[in-house]
């Protein structure tokens, strides 16, 4: 069975450019007849945890409902830590002691698109690791980065909305300095263990895509294919964000905007006209005639 999922940051109300991603994901899966499950991606710090029940409503305001329990990454640490270990055990991972200002001042590996790590900490010998260890220690109070030691420059995967892609894989981070887990280890963790098959979410994403396969491949689970969806702009053509307005459901429904002419706007930002409900969208979405362009929105 096909099991799509939602995969927000709890760190405000669903924006329009979070509620068209989930309504589009939504509709994948439940037209494959398949489950859809949501994920609470709140390792960051800037995670609220009342936004999790205000995320959740709104997506039940506009229509979208999900199976089970929706997973909340902070219960799952243990199962973070097991994955950490296991590429730890097969040789893979490296201490990173650069700190953000060198990272911004190294080259990138060649090859590789800028901001891609060079490689820098791989090849120090224990005695220099002991050193630049104690140093960080004495001097910031903290702890090394722990990097994935990869052995491919890119690999490309199939996206089902963009077609043929390909992405860089560098020695990315694996768990930060201040012991959080990042994103990409986690991203494919869960998708594991959720069963996801369909990953749907923002184009701004694709960049990680390869990474994330490198690590499925790693630690053995299974790929799943990818929707990644255009995105929803700001007037400045920026990602939209919380700042750009009235761009949450609370504030568009302050406004007197319903909920049906907001189901109507993101349906029609997409190539969909005349739904005024989420079982309009599903019945209308089509992937193939989706628009491929990114949305500017103007304001209502
Ligand atoms: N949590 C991410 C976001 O809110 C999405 C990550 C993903 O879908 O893989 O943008």
């Amino acid at each position: 069975m096909q099991t799509g999922r939602y995969a927000p940051s709890p760190t405000g109300r669903l924006h329009l450019g979070n509620l068209r991603t989930a309504l589009v994901a939504w509709a994948i899966a439940r037209q494959a007849g398949g489950r859809f499950v949501m994920r609470f991606e709140n390792l960051d710090d800037r995670s609220r945890s009342h936004f999790l029940s205000e995320q959740l409503s709104d997506l039940q305001e506009l229509g979208i409902d999900w199976d089970g329990e929706p997973l909340v990454q902070s219960d799952c640490l243990s199962r973070y830590e097991d994955a950490f270990e296991q590429l730890k055990a097969a040789g893979r991972v490296y201490e990173c002691y650069c700190s953000r200002r060198e990272l911004s001042q190294l080259a990138s590996a060649p090859h590789h698109p800028p901001g891609a790590y060079s490689g820098r900490c791989r090849l120090l010998s224990e005695p220099e690791r002991e050193q630049k260890r104690n140093y960080l220690w004495e001097k910031y109070r903290r702890g090394p980065a722990y990097r994935l030691k990869t052995n491919l420059d890119n690999a490309s995967f199939p996206d089902k909305v963009y077609g043929l892609q390909n992405g860089s894989i560098d020695d990315f981070v694996l768990r930060r300095s201040d012991g959080v887990f990042s994103y990409n280890l986690v991203c494919v963790v869960d998708d594991a263990y959720q069963g996801v098959t369909q990953v749907c979410r923002g184009r701004d994403l694709i960049p990680s895509t390869a990474r994330q396969n490198y690590l499925h491949q790693l630690l053995g689970s299974t790929i799943p294919q990818y929707y990644h969806v255009p995105l929803v702009l700001n007037r400045e053509g920026q990602r939209l964000a919380k700042r750009d307005g009235a761009v949450t459901l609370p504030q568009l429904k302050a406004k007197g905007i319903e909920k049906a002419d907001i189901l109507e706007l993101l349906a029609s930002s997409l190539g969909f006209f005349r739904v005024r409900s989420a079982s309009e969208f599903l019945q209308a979405f089509d992937l193939e005639k989706m628009s491929r362009e990114d949305w500017r929105y103007l304001g209502l």
